[in-house]
């Protein structure tokens, strides 16, 4: 081909997705196969959600690109101004306005590794350096080394906070030192894309902060405890300044009404919240339990997946659960090659997962 990319895409590689079900089953001749590779909501949506989907808005019709009712459902959810709030398709896609507003050539990005590949994808596609700061032995985001890494040209620090993958979070008091070590003209990006799943109490507050930085922004989703991946619909919370300077990059129809109207209904349903969170609860201490007491280390986890160190290839332990029809991820792909990173299913998802590992290791 004779076409010319910009240097900077002409190296990427696409995003891998977990692999979808239809496609392992057609591949290992299986009938039943359970997911546990992407951290969506084994429980669905909200019973008021699926309602609403069977007779959904009309798909003639163009969505309202400012999500206005949406907008003022989530400001008085969060007691924040209307104005403080940026919708995208996906918080991915919140990740990327950010880098096409802020990051290009001459800047730099500061983030930990391993986190959410997202960050560093579209940072590289504006052509900004990546400073990459390994998170510490036990997992955790080394906030004294990115500090440290910080400099003139530094545009945005990324904090996943639980870091996915590996699920640790970063307590109060730790944000907001950080937070008043970062110089001002670095935007301060809180990712908390599974924040409805923190057990922890000394998890951060952050939206208070927006008060006192106008360089923090947050970023949350309703594809995780709220069971709306496949509608795509998430949001960056920040100060009025920097959402106005960023909205005008956002394609006019980014979200659907579809995907807004089942946002609204979801964050309503607070009893669908509260029942997924104790189950994921339960459900994660039991596996905790279960890999622990075969001797693997698991990583501390916020959040509703775990990451297990199974002490051999993750490829291989990912390939050998696929085989028996439960698809995990494999860890190699994500930085930690000695580990899979499993979502938290149902309890029978759970059965069948360890009836698999035990089945692997007989
Ligand atoms: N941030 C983190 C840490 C994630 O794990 C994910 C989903 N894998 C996202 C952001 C993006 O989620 P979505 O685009 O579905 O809102």
């Amino acid at each position: 081909m004779k076409v010319k990319l910009k240097p900077t895409v002409d190296h990427l590689t696409p995003y891998e997705p977990g692999r979808p079900m239809e496609a392992v089953k057609a591949e290992y001749g299986l009938t039943e196969v359970i997911k546990l590779a992407s951290n969506e909501n084994p429980y669905g949506a909200s019973k008021d959600v699926e309602q609403f989907l069977q007779n959904p808005s009309p798909s003639q019709i163009y969505p309202d690109g400012h999500a206005a009712s949406l907008r003022k459902t989530v400001a008085e959810h969060l007691d924040v101004q209307e104005d403080q709030l940026l919708f995208g398709a996906g918080s991915d896609e919140v990740i990327l306005f950010l880098c096409r507003a802020i990051l290009g050539p001459g800047t730099n990005t500061v983030m930990a590794t391993p986190s959410f590949s997202q960050y560093k994808h579209n940072a590289s596609i504006e052509g900004c350096e990546i400073i990459e700061v390994p998170l510490t032995s036990s997992g955790d985001h080394d906030l004294e080394r990115m500090l440290a890494a910080i400099n003139e040209e530094t545009r945005i620090v990324w904090v996943c906070n639980p870091n996915n993958p590996s699920g640790n979070y970063i307590n109060q008091d730790m944000f907001s030192s950080f937070m008043k070590k970062v110089p001002d003209h670095v935007l301060v990006v809180s990712d908390e894309a599974y924040v409805e799943y923190v057990e922890a109490q000394d998890y951060p507050d952050t939206i208070p902060m927006l008060e006192t930085y106008d360089n923090l922004l947050i970023l949350r989703t309703f594809s995780k405890m709220y069971g709306l991946a496949g509608l795509r619909i998430g949001y960056g919370v920040g100060h009025r300044d920097l959402i106005s300077k960023v909205e005008p990059l956002r394609p006019p129809f980014n979200t659907t009404t579809i995907a807004q109207q089942a946002a609204m209904i979801a964050l309503a349903d607070t009893e669908f919240v509260q029942q997924c969170y104790e189950k994921n609860r339960a459900e994660k201490q039991r596996l905790r339990s279960y890999f622990e007491e075969q001797g693997y280390n698991v990583y501390p986890s916020e959040t509703n997946f775990l990451l297990v160190n199974v002490q051999k290839n993750g490829s291989e332990v990912f390939q050998e659960l696929m085989k028996q029809g439960v698809i995990v991820r494999s860890g190699v792909p994500l930085g930690f090659p000695e580990c899979i990173r499993l979502t938290v299913g149902s309890k029978e998802e759970n059965d069948t997962l360890i009836r698999a590992f035990n089945h692997l290791y007989s």
